[in-house]
């Protein structure tokens, strides 16, 4: 076994390993051995390719197939018109009450602070967001300061993006500030895909700004395979654990990533070995770009249903879609 010393996540600083981060398809090709014809590579300026360096090692060298590859490798595939897939997939846009806030749900409202994360999701149901409209730079803007004092209603806030945790650290504790002088809100979650692609994030320093909430913190991952999780971001993950938080975390069904009952149960039992609950299974959200990630339906519940039938109840995500318009997820019911 390796000492965890050796793995600690904070023996390098995050930015320094962010900037080692893969922004060309044709270096990330070579550094995985992997040969694909220009034909099938996705031009997408927007939405340009960008992949840890860390997650890259995850990725098994010469396998155009691996299923981490295939969740960040822009493919012309994605340059298809689909009918039914749309900029703004899930309502997003019309439930902003105040720019920069999504107030969807009962009882919490999700900032969307930043359009920058550590790698592109293909599938990215926020792939086209006005992020021009969300940022902040740590304090909360008067009109959002303003709209969480008068719905005292309200009981979390979610910190989501892109990835909430780009932001540094002094800006985030502004955030906390902020919130800090809303007493109703008791609860902070933080959905991040970096707890898992660039675990060199999770430092004391930052585990200290947060805490500054007055409140619980819950922490969600978003891990879609098993392959996701290893020593290091085990260590990072654990370090949360330690601090007595809640993680959780949320899968997105992909085809050819994750849509075997065995790769998910294998998930469900990695993360649960982390400290990490099984919370969400989502069926995909239909993004323009992101149709040759689809599974259908019945394939959906065949599927599901073999899960359920090979793993415990507290380990068996929740297959769930996000509809727009609806007072919440919507449980997928399979009969
Ligand atoms: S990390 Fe999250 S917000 Fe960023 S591209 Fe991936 S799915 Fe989208």
């Amino acid at each position: 076994m390796i000492p965890e010393s050796v793995f600690s996540p904070q023996t390098r600083d995050w930015k320094s390993c962010l900037g080692e981060s893969f922004r060309r398809v044709a270096d990330l090709l070579d550094y995985c051995n992997i040969e694909l014809a220009d034909e099938m590579q996705g031009r997408s300026p927007d939405f340009p390719l960008r992949v840890t360096r860390h997650y890259a090692d995850l990725i098994e060298k010469g396998n155009a197939s691996d299923p981490l590859l295939l969740q960040v490798l822009p493919l012309a595939a994605e340059m298809q018109q689909v009918a039914g897939y749309q900029q703004d997939a899930v309502g997003d846009l019309q439930a902003m009450p105040v720019a920069g806030l999504v107030h969807k749900y009962h009882g919490r409202v999700l900032l969307p602070l930043t359009g920058a994360c550590a790698i592109h999701c293909r599938y990215c149901f926020r792939r086209h967001f006005p992020y021009r409209d969300a940022m902040t730079n740590g304090a909360l803007p008067e009109a959002m300061m303003q709209y969480l004092a008068r719905h005292q209603e309200l009981r979390e806030v979610i910190l989501s993006g892109g990835d909430p945790l780009m932001l540094s650290d002094e800006k985030l504790s502004g955030l906390i500030q902020s919130l800090n002088q809303h007493p109703h809100i008791r609860l902070l979650r933080i959905h991040s895909r970096l707890l898992s692609v660039l675990p060199q994030r999770i430092t004391d320093g930052l585990l200290d700004v947060l805490e500054a909430f007055d409140g619980q913190l819950v922490f969600v991952t978003h891990i879609n395979h098993p392959n996701e999780i290893e020593p290091l971001n085990q260590a990072a993950l654990r370090k949360i654990h330690q601090h007595g938080h809640q993680l959780l975390n949320q899968t997105v069904l992909l085809r050819q990533v994750n849509d075997q009952a065995n790769t998910l149960a294998s998930l469900s039992y990695k993360l649960f070995h982390s400290h990490i609950l099984p919370y969400y299974l989502h069926t995909l959200d239909k993004v323009q770009g992101s149709a040759h990630f689809a599974i259908s339906t019945g394939k959906t519940c065949r599927l599901y249903k073999e899960l359920q039938s090979q793993l415990p109840g507290y380990l068996l995500p929740r297959l769930v879609s996000d509809i727009p318009g609806k007072l919440a997820k919507t449980p997928m019911h399979c009969g």
